[in-house]
């Protein structure tokens, strides 16, 4: 019997411990099972939104606004919408300050819906069509990436007014990370190639153009990264092509922007990327090469996604069934790669904690899956749960912000969870469960 059993008072201030690092600032574990983020019951939550739902920590991500920019002073701040959007997001991130990286016109259209500036959005993206341009275009969009040499005629036929663009460049570094997720490195789709000449010659045709106003260079060398020194290495390869293109040229370009993929820790052994570190050493590398090359030092611009939004969200399933077999124990869970496709795309695991009541029992290794029919559908593999794990509990899943409602699908027919902004002791949904009517209202027939 432990003391919160002998004084039921404090089974409710007592926390239980939470992980660090994996959840959101204001999550909060009591002893007797409960589960608050911004002060808000998730089991309430989920009595009120039915499961799966996905809470987002209002909190966490307006801190991680902030702490970039006080870790970057002088540097643009571009949250990438891909990450996670909808409305309440793009007001939150306006409200913070910050640039938004768009890719689409859909993305353009939710965040303008928002009231989000056009002039702070910037356009990426190796296929723009022109739909996605014109939406662009329609609402001010500040800068456009250019990925290839095709677009260049392209966006000048079309522009209103002289466009601000960036070109995409290949670095050539490797960013160290999964194979789906490196973009700097030569074998891939995404930006011209310095090697190849390919972002010399985009350069010369981009500058003979009046319709386009080059204002600087852009890469991105993928995503999850860990180490700062990749971006070091990336951000010396672009001042140096900086330097080839004032030496060609005559002219020193503006801005330098070095692209997100901050890595975030989705389980108690992962690391993140140390942002004071990426602070203190990369603005101070751009400045040191660019003395180097006799340049002015660009204004240097970063764009992470998931390093703002990915630990403010917590996904609530229920439990449905729970099978002991000859080698393992199975728990199915009402949602899976439908809200949360990552799993099945990088291999990705989570940690799972179960809520909502007391655990009085030791834990056991058991498999996490989710509730469609492939085998990759798997949340979790030899975690552990109370042993006492049955159907109807509830299971919290941390790191859930960024890439699971931006990537989820309506797999087996199945309608996307509901967001809820939690903040204060207040739920406040961002995005609505989607009904067996939505999934009619665009069938045809
Ligand atoms: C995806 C992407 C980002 C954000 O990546 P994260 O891993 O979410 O930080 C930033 N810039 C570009 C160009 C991207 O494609």
């Amino acid at each position: 019997m432990s003391l919160a059993d002998l004084i039921p008072s404090l089974r409710t201030t007592l926390s239980s411990r939470l992980a660090p690092g994996l959840w959101p600032e204001t999550a909060r574990a009591t002893c007797d099972g409960q589960l608050l983020v911004g002060g808000v019951d998730l089991a309430e939550l989920a009595g009120r939104f039915g499961t799966p739902v996905l809470a987002v920590d209002a909190t966490d991500v307006r801190s991680r606004c902030r702490a970039y920019r006080e870790a970057l002073p002088g540097v643009e701040i571009a949250y990438a919408a891909k990450a996670f959007l909808c409305r309440a997001m793009a007001r939150l991130v306006d409200q913070e300050g910050l640039a938004m990286d768009v890719c689409s016109g859909g993305e353009v259209a939710v965040a303008a819906a928002a009231g989000f500036p056009g002039e702070r959005m910037m356009l990426h993206g190796n296929v723009k069509t022109d739909e996605d341009l014109k939406t662009a275009l329609a609402v001010g969009v500040g800068r456009i990436v250019l990925d290839s040499l095709e677009e260049i005629p392209t966006l000048a036929a079309v522009v209103p007014t002289r466009q601000q663009v960036l070109l995409r460049v290949v670095p050539g570094v490797d960013a160290g990370t999964h194979a789906g997720l490196t973009t700097g490195t030569e074998d891939q789709k995404f930006g011209l190639s310095i090697t190849t000449g390919a972002a010399a010659e985009a350069v010369r045709r981009v500058l003979a153009r009046p319709e386009l106003e080059l204002v600087g260079l852009h890469c991105h060398i993928g995503s999850q990264v860990r180490s700062v020194r990749r971006y070091v290495d990336a951000a010396e390869r672009m001042v140096a092509f900086l330097a080839e293109i004032s030496r060609e040229h005559g002219v020193e370009l503006p801005q330098l922007d070095i692209g997100g993929g901050h890595a975030v820790a989705y389980g108690p052994d992962e690391q993140s990327l140390d942002l004071a570190a990426f602070g203190r050493t990369v603005p101070a590398a751009v400045a040191g090469a660019c003395r180097w090359h006799g340049l002015q030092v660009p204004r240097l611009t970063v764009e992470p996604g998931r390093a703002l939004v990915a630990r403010a969200g917590v996904t609530v399933y229920r439990v449905a069934a729970v099978k002991h077999g000859v080698h393992r124990t199975f728990v199915a869970v009402d949602g899976g790669m439908s809200d949360n496709p990552r799993p099945a795309l990088y291999g990705a695991r989570y940690p799972v904690r179960r809520f909502g009541r007391p655990e009085r029992v030791r834990s056991v290794p058991v498999t996490v899956v989710g509730r469609h029919c492939e085998s990759s559908d798997v949340l979790a593999e030899e975690t552990l749960l109370p042993e006492d794990i049955a159907a109807g509990d509830l299971l919290a899943v941390p790191c859930s912000g960024a890439y699971h409602a931006s990537l989820s699908s309506t797999y087996n027919q199945v309608g996307r969870p509901p967001v809820v902004a939690v903040a204060s002791g207040a739920a406040v949904p961002m995005l609505r469960r989607e009904t067996v009517e939505d999934l009619l209202h665009r069938d045809a027939g």
